[in-house]
């Protein structure tokens, strides 16, 4: 499509330069709320949970504590993949090495060489998505948390417990979602991606699913193995130990 020469290749209106004055604003604002906002993103990403991995077949075991919090886990890598992205729009002599923070600054003062580029409405669209999340990630709301996306607009869902009760919930592009398939795409996109295998003692699974939005009390998953509903799937250090993915399937078996 070709450009109108005098409108904003964001908003659409009227502007004598590529971008609009409030758009080039917006945009550099929003690099800077990334740039600020990542060190603490890099802090929350790191806490671990202690549930166990182990490897297909051959016995062999390894331990590999995994995130606490996906979501700040995936919105790293996301906005280290984004940063890498405008460093090479920019020719920013762009080298694995230099921080996403640098690459962010950088960014926020070449707006005007940005504002030409054909995908620049996107590129918004994406910094202005990362800020919220990183603004929703480290001041979460005290009576929400996060189920997971939207698998139509690719939204964050957050829920109050009363909504997850409810079991259906709307998005706000119209989407009407079961919460419990939502809640397992993002345990499978999230918690499990890299190994299904993923286990625990109960506290630990406990943990690990409440931090991705699904509560299950350590009690609960006790009583259903007394219950033979689960079956452990060893021990550790004398204490059952149970598949993430199992637990889930217990949480779901009436819905
Ligand atoms: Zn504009
Ligand atoms: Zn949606």
């Amino acid at each position: 499509m070709e450009r109108n020469l005098n409108t904003c290749n964001n908003c659409g209106n009227e502007s004598d330069q590529p971008l609009c004055q409030p758009c080039a604003t917006r945009l550099a604002n929003d690099l800077n709320t990334l740039r600020s906002n990542l060190p603490a993103l890099r802090e929350e990403a790191s806490r671990r949970s202690t549930v166990v991995r182990r490897e297909h077949g051959g016995g062999s075991r390894s331990v590999a504590p995994i995130p606490l919090n996906m979501g700040a886990f995936q919105l790293v890598h996301d906005i280290d993949e984004f940063a890498g992205m405008l460093g090479r729009a920019l020719n920013l002599n762009y080298n694995r090495h230099m921080p996403s923070e640098s690459l962010l600054k950088a960014a926020s003062q070449r707006i005007p060489a940005l504002a030409s580029r054909k995908d620049i409405a996107h590129l918004m669209h994406v910094a202005r998505r990362y800020a919220h999340q990183s603004v929703m990630t480290l001041t979460p709301p005290e009576d929400r948390r996060m189920v997971g996306l939207c698998p139509t607009c690719e939204r964050e869902l957050w829920c109050t417990d009363t909504e997850i009760a409810g079991q259906w919930i709307v998005c706000r592009c119209g989407e009407t979602l079961k919460v419990t398939d939502v809640q397992e795409q993002h345990l499978l996109t999230c918690a499990l991606a890299e190994n299904e295998n993923t286990q625990g003692t109960a506290s630990a699974v406990s943990k690990l699913l409440l931090a991705n939005g699904i509560k299950v009390r350590r009690q609960t998953i006790a009583q259903w193995k007394n219950r033979g509903i689960l079956v452990p799937c060893g021990w550790d250090s004398g204490k059952p130990v149970y598949r993430v993915w199992a637990v889930w399937k217990c949480i779901v078996r009436n819905s």
